[in-house]
């Protein structure tokens, strides 16, 4: 079964998001459990939490469904050492709001060295933060998504995303979430059937499906390599078609959350039909 949705909207209150998905036809959504672009929010009430469980149960969506994404402004990998308590103490609060609404990933960008740092440095400490917020917590998976690798940002090869994991003590809840655009913008091809043989092939290899919690479907604005995040509409960038029509028919793909961030919204329902449909070419 897949489970093809966007990452939609939660103004107005949690319980929205589940309701806008549904709008659309989606059978899985991402949001975000806070304002993004913000560092505290205050603790969600009781209330909050039992009105978005209602309306995931009223329209069908279970924490397999659901990938909720943290702030931009968390940075797990951050070279000094004040800002990275900041980034810790946010990170583990997202990790317990998840608890609190039910839900059992969250999908993160895994953080930058600044420059400051070498890449090693860096990720070391990205791994200790995510242990820690494991210590902390309970029931919720800490979800890795891959990077387009703009600027000093990490997580661009699946090799620092099994790199992080190696260190994580507690490995029945970590894993990856593939963003396709990031990847192709990483340099790793996904324009063609072979092309996405060989890069899953290589994901397979050096990070394990076991450990793929998510995935976000976006086409790319800019060449393969570029490391540039810029997403396109499907089949509309530098990717095409191909890839997730690929997806949307390979089984290693089932089961989790596969998350439209694609830049215009009145488009997404057209496109999880679009999906959907290359999904049942192979039932
Ligand atoms: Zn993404
Ligand atoms: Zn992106």
């Amino acid at each position: 079964m897949k489970y093809f949705g966007a990452h939609v909207s939660a103004s107005g209150g949690l319980e929205n998001a589940p309701r806008n998905a549904h709008a659309i036809g989606a059978t899985a959504f991402a949001l975000f459990t806070k304002n993004q672009r913000q560092w505290m929010a205050k603790p969600l009430t009781a209330a909050e939490i039992d009105a978005f469980r209602r309306a995931c149960d009223e329209c069908g969506y279970t924490p397999a469904q659901i990938l909720p994404h943290d702030s931009y402004l968390i940075n797990l990998g951050h070279p000094e050492a004040e800002a990275l308590e900041k980034s810790r103490t946010a990170f583990t609060d997202e990790m317990k709001r998840c608890e609190l609404l039910g839900l059992d990933r969250l999908n993160f960008h895994p953080g930058s060295h600044l420059k400051q740092i070498s890449e090693e440095e860096s990720l070391d400490r990205i791994a200790e933060s995510i242990n820690l917020a494991l210590e902390k917590t309970h029931g919720v998976t800490a979800v890795i998504e891959n990077t387009a690798g703009q600027g000093s940002n990490l997580g661009f090869r699946f090799e620092h995303l099994a790199y992080l994991i190696d260190r994580i003590e507690d490995k029945s809840r970590v894993g990856v979430c593939i963003d396709t655009c990031h990847a192709f913008a990483a340099g790793y091809d996904l324009r063609t059937e072979e092309a996405c043989e060989a890069t899953f092939a290589e994901l397979e290899r050096v990070v394990g499906f076991r450990y793929l919690k998510g995935m976000h479907l976006n086409d790319a604005m800019k060449i393969l390599g570029s490391r540039v995040d810029r997403h396109s509409s499907l089949g509309e960038g530098m990717i095409g078609e191909a890839c997730f029509r690929y997806i949307a028919r390979d089984p290693r793909f089932d089961a989790i959350p596969l998350i439209l961030e694609t830049p215009d919204e009145s488009r997404w329902a057209e496109e999880i039909a679009r999906l959907k449909a290359f999904a049942a070419e192979v039932q």
